[in-house]
């Protein structure tokens, strides 16, 4: 049954299906609702229900705090409507999809290991392959409750082709089920793109490229797109893992490339062991090397430490331009 959602600044649109979220039925219709991790972490998505039903599908989700709920506030990213509603938010032309996301039906072509707890997982598609370098998918691992944000390792392709690299997280409900339940020919929906720190190929600047953990997945995509649109650029990728056996960039990108610099740095290897190259918190590696602000864009993408310190780094010390950074947080 479709119901009509209204905004009170104007705009309406269509919730015409029972798997969708509000934001993401926003989303769908082109609308510039605020968004960012689309899975309940980040709260970016918070709106006020002015009339109508709508159910809450995670009532604990930590992108609001207690007061807020308290106060009315909603996320988008956890609300279905059950009727035709009334909505307060703020949209704005920055959240506006560059492409709008479509559900696609899709079968698990490939997945090999490539670090411990670590894997590549290959989908096809009958339609393209269609998304910016950087963004991610809303997957619902099998016999999961609620969906998972995973982001596409490879660039947008004809051929229907979509890379993820997915860590094991300790406990995680998704992520085990993604290498227990999955079989390589079974069917999964993939619902993309989605996300804003997509690769931006309107300038010149210099790249950094900061990845820990599986944020190595984006930040591939998004050095392959920097490789293939040239340019003067240089490219530096810093990788933060715990072991040497932890680290993936190389076995993704493994072609070298003159204007390419990559840096690893290890935060779980000993002094004095076989291990020769920097130790310690990538952020720290990253520091060490001082870019020029201003001719520099900022790619970063992991575990929320990492990117909280990365943020520091930049906002704080560094005072980088706001649109020169582009980040996401893996809650
Ligand atoms: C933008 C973005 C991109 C990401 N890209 C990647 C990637 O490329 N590779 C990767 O390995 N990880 C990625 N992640 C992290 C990934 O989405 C999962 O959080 C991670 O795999 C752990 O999930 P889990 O189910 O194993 O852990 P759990 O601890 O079971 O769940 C973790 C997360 O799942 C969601 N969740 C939990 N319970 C519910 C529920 N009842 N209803 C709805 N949602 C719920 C919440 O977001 C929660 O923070 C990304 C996250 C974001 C936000």
């Amino acid at each position: 049954m479709t119901h009509r959602i209204q905004l009170e600044s104007g705009e309406s649109f269509a919730f015409a299906s029972d798997e969708d979220t509000l934001l993401r039925a926003a989303l769908r219709a082109g609308l510039g609702f605020p968004n960012d991790c689309g899975v309940g972490g980040c709260g970016n998505c918070r709106f006020e229900l002015i009339s109508g039903a709508m159910e809450t599908l995670w009532a604990e989700a930590p992108g609001l705090s207690e007061r807020e709920r308290k106060r009315g506030r909603r996320l988008a990213c956890q609300s279905k409507p059950a009727s035709d509603c009334v909505v307060k938010a703020r949209l704005a032309d920055e959240y506006r999809p560059e492409i709008p996301a479509r559900r696609l039906a899709a079968r698990l072509d490939a997945m090999r290991e490539i670090a411990p707890g670590m894997g590549e997982f290959v989908f096809r598609t009958e339609a393209p392959a269609r998304f910016l370098a950087g963004q991610f998918a809303v997957l619902h691992p099998p016999g999961v409750e609620g969906a998972r944000a995973y982001s596409m390792s490879n660039l947008p392709n004809e051929d229907g082709v979509w890379r993820f690299v997915v860590r094991r997280t300790p406990g995680g409900k998704g992520s085990n089920a993604m290498f227990d339940s999955l079989r390589v020919g079974d069917a999964l929906t993939i619902d993309a793109p989605y996300g804003r720190a997509f690769w931006r190929n309107d300038n010149a600047r210099d790249v950094v490229c900061v990845a820990g953990g599986s944020g190595i997945g984006p930040i591939t995509s998004i050095v392959q797109a920097a490789l293939r649109d040239g340019g003067p650029r240089r490219i530096h990728v810093f990788e933060g893992a715990r072991t040497a056996a932890d680290l993936c960039f190389r076995k993704l990108v493994p072609e070298e490339a003159a204007q390419l610099s990559y840096a690893p740095s290890l935060s779980a290897e000993v002094e004095g062991g076989a291990w020769a190259g920097a130790r310690g918190f990538i952020h720290a590696h990253v520091e060490a090397h001082a870019f020029p602000v201003e001719t520099t864009e900022f790619y970063f993408a992991g575990p929320p430490p990492m990117v909280e310190a990365m943020n520091d780094l930049l906002v704080l010390r560094w005072r980088a331009p706001f649109g020169q950074i582009h980040t996401d947080k893996f809650f």
